[in-house]
């Protein structure tokens, strides 16, 4: 019945599995028959501690019974504290809140452009390098900024000033920053849409000094590493990078629709009074949710994901059917024998919850997932593999 009206009603823009999720707790999810499942997704690296999590629940509930928006013509305190603590965490120094990654990007690209504007009088420094493979959201603009073809088709004419590095060759990045007028670089430091590939730390360094060298701003995507999901706050700080913009969004907001971008000291007052906004961003019940979830996001939960990270590892090490595995903490990317898509759908009817990245099968579940649930989502997944492989 549900799944027939949203066939009818919904525009049919998601190939959706054929399952109809009413409830969860913590990394299980179950369907309209009370069937269990593992949740390995986590609404695709959103859900930080989980369904329904007591403490993000009480915290939004309490914003919801007293204000749930008032317009960014107002002050909020949850608002303020979530900046405060943002910034007060990562160093730098102001936040805008946007409500997705796709407009947190956006927002980055024209602070990008308008700082350039402000520096050379005119729009001769627009152009903006990202990366092959990358993913940076759905809005013309950050089609344009996501370095695939395929992205590229059906929907032009699309934003001018993008262009395009090959990841891992120094040459392609230095050739362009050469050849273009550009004020940025914008990158995920794990492809993750892309197939969750981590840069090499030493693309990074290069990375570092191209926009050194060519005073361009570094912006980095860490809409989905970010939150704890690759096992420190920021990922950019397991490189040891300062960079100029952060944009982050999915884990940030716990599960409902939040984003943000971070400036640093030289972007910090690029915007003023007119010049960006948000009917919705900033909304004091996301925010809400989302100060009870970066309360909570600290060192001794970190080691947990880098340690469950690992445990999956271990898990997945002398699978036969398992050709490779690549990622940072709780965002792995797991090369398999059989087809990703067909993975997917075989974990699913066996009660474990994966996601596909381009031909990997993505493990990004719920931060808070026991050892005990890994074990279990684990061997499902290689019986999984194992089954075709019998075939
Ligand atoms: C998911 C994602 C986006 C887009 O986020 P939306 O909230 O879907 O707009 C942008 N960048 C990266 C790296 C992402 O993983």
């Amino acid at each position: 019945m549900i799944q027939e009206l949203d066939q009818e009603y919904i525009a049919h823009t998601y190939a959706r599995f054929p399952v109809t999720f009413v409830k969860g707790e913590g990394a299980l999810l179950y369907d309209e028959s009370g069937k269990a499942y593992i949740d390995m997704g986590a609404g695709i690296a959103v859900n930080t501690f989980g369904a329904a999590d007591k403490t993000w629940c009480a915290a939004v509930s309490e914003q919801l019974g007293k204000l749930q928006h008032t317009s960014n013509l107002y002050y909020t305190e949850p608002c303020a504290k979530l900046a405060a603590s943002l910034c007060r965490r990562t160093g730098l120094k102001r936040v805008f809140f946007a409500n997705s990654g796709a407009e947190a990007n956006e927002c980055a690209i024209k602070a990008a452009r308008k700082y350039a504007f402000m520096k050379y009088g005119d729009e001769s420094h627009a152009t903006i390098i990202t990366l092959k493979n990358s993913f940076h959201g759905r809005t013309i603009t950050t089609l344009a900024a996501t370095g695939q073809d395929a992205f590229h088709t059906s929907f032009g004419p699309f934003t001018e000033g993008f262009v395009y590095a090959d990841p891992e060759e120094p040459e392609s990045l230095e050739k362009l920053a050469s050849a273009n007028q550009c004020c940025a670089v914008l990158f995920e430091l794990v492809q993750g849409e892309g197939g969750v590939r981590p840069l090499s730390q030493s693309y990074v360094e290069e990375i570092k000094r191209v926009c050194e060298k060519y005073g361009l701003l570094m912006m980095i995507d860490e809409v989905q590493t970010g939150n704890g999901r690759t096992g420190s706050l920021y990922c950019y700080e397991q490189y040891g990078l300062s960079p100029d913009v952060v944009t982050t969004a999915k884990g940030l907001g716990g599960g409902l629709p939040l984003g943000a971008v971070l400036f640093g000291e030289r972007t910090k007052d690029v915007y003023d009074p007119g010049s960006h906004g948000s009917t919705f961003g900033g909304n004091p019940v996301c925010c809400a949710g989302a100060l009870s979830i970066l309360d909570r996001l600290d060192d001794a939960l970190f080691a947990e994901v880098r340690r469950k990270g690992g445990l999956i590892r271990e898990l997945l090490a002398g699978c036969g059917e398992v050709t490779g595995v690549t990622g940072l903490g709780l965002m792995i990317g797991v090369e398999t024998t059989r087809p990703a898509k067909e993975v997917a759908a075989a974990c699913l009817a066996k009660g474990v919850v994966v996601l596909t990245a381009k031909d990997k099968v993505r493990l990004v579940p719920p931060l808070v997932i026991s050892d005990e649930q890994i074990k279990e989502a684990v061997r499902v997944l290689k019986e999984v593999l194992q089954e075709s492989s019998a075939e």
